[in-house]
């Protein structure tokens, strides 16, 4: 039976595929596809960490019998023995099978998926006692997961382990698209899905702008996110068409859907190759303002999707992402150096603007960990304020990026500062690795150093900004973020995260207006960079700087080149002095 659910649409395009069922868990779990000589090794993976698990249990039973019946209450006796029978269960130890010979899932993703499909039979039962033997079998899930975490799983890229199986796959076809359906990903599964072959994803939770909704973007394949109950209502390998335009997401469609929907994917497609003919265009104004469009980056691996889609430098290489998925293993020096000069020689001589680490709130280190126990991680210990309390970590980052600058033209973007005293720790820190270096002996170029606005705070105090960075680029994901109060990741209250707020808007023309009066640079690197509908109200309020995921350069720069910034600028002061600011895409 075919229904919809609705969600923010994050990532345009429209997907077709079987769904891909990813379930939530507490511990961290990675998701790949194993190749098929691979399998015999994975199902004994699960059976060593059940096997761990068991005995454990039978440990704790041999104590209780030495305590007595005083001391071990019947129930305990009981639990476990529930414990033991649902790690023997035929079904779960079946269906894991099931998920690695004929799915190629690695082990984890077989336990979880399989847990995930036992837990909803679970939920249906009539019996109260046995509905909440879900919570057991949640339970030594968990724990046969830990104890399969000291096995090395010999992880593999998704694509490439997708591509060895694909002559055993049980799917129709091979070529047939697969869709994510998760609760959640973390930003760094997203990372280890952005090498596969996913055409698109659902998640229940997060907003517009959460990071994993970035990620999504900067794939270029539809995403849905905040569609609530999704992973309970797809199951696994339904047909699902997403809509990344409209936010919706359509469960086993009837042939006549099936149909339009592949019609208007056809469209879409034509839609990008016509754009494709504005790649040599110059972005210029009808009236002669040049315009600078830079692209998003998250890997050095994305430089050449930047340059293919006619980027004039990377406006953003969001460098937490080297730092995620590594268990607390941070990235040394050289191997930072390696990847920032790998970004810099990848564009060829157009300038690369490093973003020093921005970890923290929606971006853990790992999927799982959240790093302390703080109320409120947006506004905890973030970003800059993370760097500042290890300066020996950032250090090693900083002279990582000035080592990288003999290679190509360097910026380097400080992010979430606000006091004054951070500005002055982080120039000193920089100082201090240039000096270190020098005296080392090392190569190390010249880099030009900026500041992210993203605080209202920073946004108030421009002129102390000025004194001390070359330049300074719009965070206006977080700059929405802390000026409306709204957790960009939350998509219950996504509804009020307001670009048009006139408040933001009165922040962002601050910024750009100090900037153009001092004679330095500007850049929107948000989200609203990217987005068509805001170009020509950027252009009006002075921006000729804009950082996007590349593949939204093309469409910006239609809208660059049909824009007359004469006309603009009167246009955009009246939006700005509205206390309801609206626009249209052809105002
Ligand atoms: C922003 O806040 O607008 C930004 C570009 O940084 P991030 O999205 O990584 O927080
Ligand atoms: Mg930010």
């Amino acid at each position: 039976m075919t229904f919809s659910i609705h969600g923010l649409a994050v990532a345009r395009g429209i997907a077709i595929g079987r769904a891909v069922l990813v379930a939530s868990s507490r511990v961290d779990v990675a998701h790949y596809f194993i190749q098929p000589d691979q399998v015999e090794h994975e199902i004994d993976r699960v059976r060593r960490g059940r096997d761990a698990v068991v005995d454990e249990i039978h440990r704790l039973q041999q104590t209780i019998t030495q305590l007595g019946p005083k001391d071990a209450p019947h129930e305990l006796r009981a639990l476990l023995d529930v414990h033991l029978m649902l790690l023997q269960d035929e079904e779960m130890v079946g269906g894991v099978k099931h998920w690695i010979r004929d799915r190629f899932y690695n082990a984890e993703w077989a336990l979880t998926t399989q847990l995930e499909m036992v837990a909803r039979q679970f939920d249906e039962m009539e019996d109260e006692y046995l509905r909440e033997r879900k919570a057991d079998l949640e339970q030594i899930t968990e724990k046969v997961l830990r104890a399969m975490q000291g096995q090395s799983p010999s992880v593999l890229p998704v694509s490439a382990g997708r591509k060895a199986a694909s002559a055993e796959l049980q799917l129709e076809d091979t070529d047939t698209p697969l869709v994510l359906i998760a609760h959640e990903i973390s930003p760094s599964d997203m990372l280890q899905f952005k090498q596969g072959l996913f055409a698109g994803f659902v998640t229940d939770v997060g907003g517009k702008t959460s990071h994993t909704a970035i990620v999504a973007r900067s794939m270029d394949i539809p995403a849905v996110v905040g569609a609530r109950t999704a992973s309970q209502l797809v199951r696994q390998d339904d047909w699902v068409i997403i809509d990344g335009n409209a936010g919706v997401v359509i469960v086993d469609p009837s042939p006549i859907i099936l149909a339009e929907y592949q019609y208007k994917q056809r469209q879409l497609e034509l839609e990008r190759s016509r754009l494709a003919r504005l790649l040599d265009t110059p972005a210029v104004t009808l009236d002669g303002e040049k315009v600078e469009l830079l692209a998003n980056i998250e890997m050095p691996e994305d430089a050449p999707a930047a340059m293919k889609a006619g980027a004039v430098g990377v406006g953003l290489f969001r460098s937490e992402f080297l730092f995620m998925g590594r268990h607390g293993h941070l990235p040394d020096e050289e191997e930072q150096y390696q990847a920032y000069r790998r970004a810099v020689e990848g564009m060829c001589g157009l300038p690369v603007t490093i973003r020093t680490v921005d970890i923290g709130a929606d971006k853990p280190m790992d999927s799982t960990v959240i790093e302390g126990n703080h109320l409120n991680p947006a506004l905890g210990l973030r970003a800059i304020r993370w760097s500042l309390a290890d300066p020996s970590m950032f250090l090693t980052q900083l002279r990582a990026i000035l080592r990288a600058a003999a290679h190509g033209p360097v910026k380097m973007l400080i992010p979430m500062l606000a006091h004054l005293s951070e500005i002055r720790q982080t120039v000193a820190l920089v100082e201090q690795a240039r000096g270190e270096l020098q005296r080392e002996g090392r190569e190390q170029g010249p880099v030009v150093l900026g500041a992210m606005i993203e605080i209202p705070a920073a946004a108030l105090m421009l002129k102390t900004f000025l004194r001390y960075f070359d330049y300074l680029s719009l965070g206006t994901n977080d700059l929405i973020q802390y000026t409306l109060a709204i957790d960009r990741a939350d998509e219950s209250v996504a509804h009020l995260y307001d670009p048009l707020h006139p408040a933001v808007l009165r922040l962002v023309s601050d910024t750009i207006a100090e900037c153009r009066a001092q004679g330095k640079e500007v850049s929107v690197c948000g989200e609203m960079a990217g987005d068509v509908a805001m170009t020509r109200l950027l252009l009006g309020l002075g921006l000729r700087s804009f950082s996007m995921h590349p593949a939204q350069i093309l469409a910006v720069k239609q809208e660059v080149l049909r824009a007359d910034t004469g006309r603009l600028g009167p246009w955009a002061r009246t939006v700005l002095e509205s206390d309801e600011p609206s626009i249209t895409i052809n105002s």
